[in-house]
């Protein structure tokens, strides 16, 4: 059955307006605002309709939007560049390392394919050259696109007042903007373990990123998503890697035997990975050997480590300490803003979206998903709220993951009748052309209505692949659907099938 938001949605698709008000009041705003000249890093004493604080892809994606609706936009960015810890230090350069590791890999083991290469050279300072210039090239994009929707960009840090007021503090003084709507879009920033500071040696994801030589060695303390892409990166470019994790295995947030097929693939790579492994932070001290840190390990024992580098990747704390929320009546739990299903915070007219808010996962498409929804709700638009449950989330190691809605523990601990389709790669034959045989794609379902609860797949490209399961999620297809959904042959996507028809005993090809 078609949900409401789902229907409504269509029937605007199809031009079916039952928000005329609502455009009527949008297109005023945009006569409004598009003839009006917009003068780049210059404060106007204009009250605004919206004012939106940083530009990482929740900010910048909302900004946009708020454009396109006609909406008078201003976007404040303390950095004198705009697209966020996203593109500057985090989707965008690991995705471009990690693509050069792929390269790499496929490089050394060009035998394989049946190319004989001489000696090939890793030139590390030009890899991080070429990872630069894509981001240069999308910050600017950003730029472009501010000034496309007329959204007026002013460099400095911004504080909120109270009752619609922002202070922007910039090198030349601090100057007091009004608007209708804020979005709070600040983002987040790496945890440190207590008394740690990030320098050369001891590194977050912002100064691993500077680096212009691959590390002999290198210590990961944390598992998740970016302890374990920097993992498979450096350990492809022949670093020799050990990965600490505090819980009882890597990956901890995927379902278990997607952790449990990362282990066994990384291990066999040559990453060692110690998991119930607690990293004592006093321990951590630089020595002539690199980084020197004591960890007590599953078995109980303390143990020593040494590494050229460490890399601290813990977790990220939301950016809301400095930014005036004592001034409002927005409310937080251990950082986070609280938000409603519009992104509504407790302060009228101030709506929070991406790292900062609490309960939905730090993640860019979240992020600017969340903008959406809030830029919709302030302009009348037709938005239905984020459903946790269709959040795709995706990691970029060898193999890679891509996963949406229940693990089976989560399914099985909800109280479903689960029923189980899993499909390994090594029965594809796309896999096998890729020499990718690793993984598997594991469907968890209802068993009752076929209703599709999750699906988690660890191999070869599996964070694209998992956009099929997202969009038939998101269309409430069942099992069923799936099942006698075409897929082309030879692709990895056939595994996707051949998953959900493994639901019913069914798959063909295993
Ligand atoms: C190494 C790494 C890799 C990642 N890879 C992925 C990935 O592949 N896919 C994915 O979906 N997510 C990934 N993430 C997570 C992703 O980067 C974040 O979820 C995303 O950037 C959050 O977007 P945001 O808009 O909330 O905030 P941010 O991108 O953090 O941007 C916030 C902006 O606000 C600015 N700001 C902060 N305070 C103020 C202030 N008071 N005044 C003015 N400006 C301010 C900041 O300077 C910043 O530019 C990765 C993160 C890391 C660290």
């Amino acid at each position: 059955m078609l949900s409401a938001t789902v229907f409504l949605g269509a029937l605007n698709r199809f031009g079916i307006a039952a928000w005329d008000h609502v455009a009527d009041f949008c297109r005023s705003q945009r006569t409004q605002t598009a003839g009006s000249s917009i003068s780049y890093s210059k404060m106007e004493k204009v009250p605004y309709d919206l004012i939106v604080i940083g530009s990482g892809p929740g900010g910048y994606s909302a900004a946009v939007r708020a454009g396109q609706y006609g909406l008078k936009t201003a976007i404040i960015e303390k950095d004198n560049k705009l697209g966020g810890c996203c593109l500057h230090v985090g989707c965008i350069p690991t995705k471009a390392l990690l693509h050069t590791a792929d390269v790499w890999k496929y490089v050394t083991h060009s035998e394989d394919e049946g190319i004989t290469l001489e000696k090939p050279v890793l030139n590390y300072p030009k890899v991080i050259d070429r990872k630069n210039k894509i981001v240069t090239k999308h910050a600017k994009g950003v730029e472009f696109l501010m000034k496309k929707n007329k959204v007026e960009w002013i460099r400095g840090f911004a504080t909120l007042k109270g009752g619609g007021k922002v202070d922007v503090k910039t090198d030349t003084g601090t100057q007091t903007l009004e608007a209708k709507n804020i979005l709070i879009a600040t983002g987040s920033e790496a945890r440190m373990l207590p008394g740690l500071k990030p320098d050369a040696d001891i590194l977050t994801n912002i100064e691993i990123l500077d680096m212009t030589v691959v590390p002999k060695s290198l210590n990961i303390i944390g598992s998740g998503a970016v302890g374990s892409e920097f993992g498979s990166m450096f350990s492809r470019f022949g670093t020799k890697v050990t990965i600490f994790e505090m819980l009882p295995r890597i990956v901890p947030v995927e379902d278990e035997e997607v952790s449990k097929e990362l282990a066994r693939v990384f291990k066999k790579e040559g990453i060692r990975i110690e998991t119930g492994a607690k990293v004592d932070p006093a321990s951590v001290k630089k020595t002539s050997g690199g980084v020197t840190l004591k960890a007590t390990l599953s078995n109980g024992k303390e143990e020593e480590f040494t590494a050229e580098k460490l890399l601290v990747a813990v977790g990220r704390a939301p950016n809301t300490a400095n930014i005036g929320l004592e001034n409002t009546k927005v409310e937080v739990d251990r950082g986070f803003i609280k938000v409603n299903e519009w992104q509504q915070t407790a302060e009228p007219g101030v709506y929070a979206i991406g790292d900062v808010v609490a309960g939905t996962p730090q993640l860019a498409h979240v992020a600017s998903m969340q903008g959406m929804v809030a830029i919709g709700h302030i302009a009348g638009k037709p938005v239905h709220p984020i459903n946790r449950n269709r959040i795709p989330g995706a990691t970029y190691t060898e193999p890679g993951i891509g996963s949406v809605g229940l693990t089976e523990a989560q399914a099985r601990a909800a109280g479903y009748d689960v029923k189980i389709g899993k499909f390994p790669f090594a029965a594809n034959s796309k896999a096998s052309i890729l020499g990718s045989h690793d993984g598997f794609v594991k469907v968890v379902a209802d068993a009752k209505h076929g209703e599709i609860l999750g699906v988690h797949i660890i191999g070869p490209q599996a964070y694209e692949l998992i956009s099929e399961a997202v969009t038939a999620m998101e269309s409430e297809a069942t099992v069923e659907t799936l099942m006698s959904t075409i897929h082309a042959h030879p692709t990895i996507y056939e595994a996707v099938g051949e998953a959900f028809n493994a639901v019913y005993g069914l798959a063909i090809n295993a």
